[in-house]
């Protein structure tokens, strides 16, 4: 994105960026299926502050089956990167002197604190044979199912509502 008109105004000056991205690999830990909102970007003394909502689909696999799986996310930005750059800082938290940003470290950074836990293909997934490897939920490989201790499956529960 070439925000380098918008770092020649003077402070005040706004812009609204519509996004619309079929894909995007935001990192190699995220891969999204798409994202999409507005974003508004406005020239303060210190550089450009970014806000708005976005709104993407990231691709998971299961926890426990590793079926591929897609989980809705939404985020807030509310940011402000500096401009001229300054040492010392990342550079995901300034603007780079050629004025093109490239805001998938931001948008990955917010996304990943947005990201469940655990994900799950469905709540009562039942996850794969610890024997044989094969998926519970299509096969029944008769292999015997370990029982979990109800504390345990209590807390485990408790965990995966957080
Ligand atoms: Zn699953
Ligand atoms: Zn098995």
């Amino acid at each position: 994105m070439n925000v380098g008109f918008l770092l020649h105004q003077g402070a005040g000056t706004s812009q609204e960026f519509e996004l619309e991205f079929p894909a995007l690999q935001v990192g190699d830990d995220l891969d999204l299926s798409f994202l999409r909102g507005v974003m508004r970007l406005t020239r303060t003394g210190e550089g450009l502050y970014i806000e708005g909502p976005l709104e993407a689909e990231a691709e998971l696999d299961c926890d426990r089956c590793l079926t591929p799986l897609k989980h809705p996310l939404a985020i807030e930005l509310g940011e402000l990167l500096y401009y001229p750059p300054r040492p010392g800082f990342d550079a995901s938290e300034s603007v780079p002197e050629t004025g093109i940003l490239d805001l998938r470290p931001l948008i990955r950074e917010h996304f990943l604190l947005n990201m469940p836990m655990h994900a799950l293909c469905r709540s009562d997934c039942k996850g794969l044979c610890t024997e044989c490897g094969g998926d519970l939920n299509e096969t029944n490989c008769e292999h015997p199912e370990t029982e979990l201790d109800p504390r345990v499956a209590a807390l485990k529960s408790l965990l995966q509502e957080s």
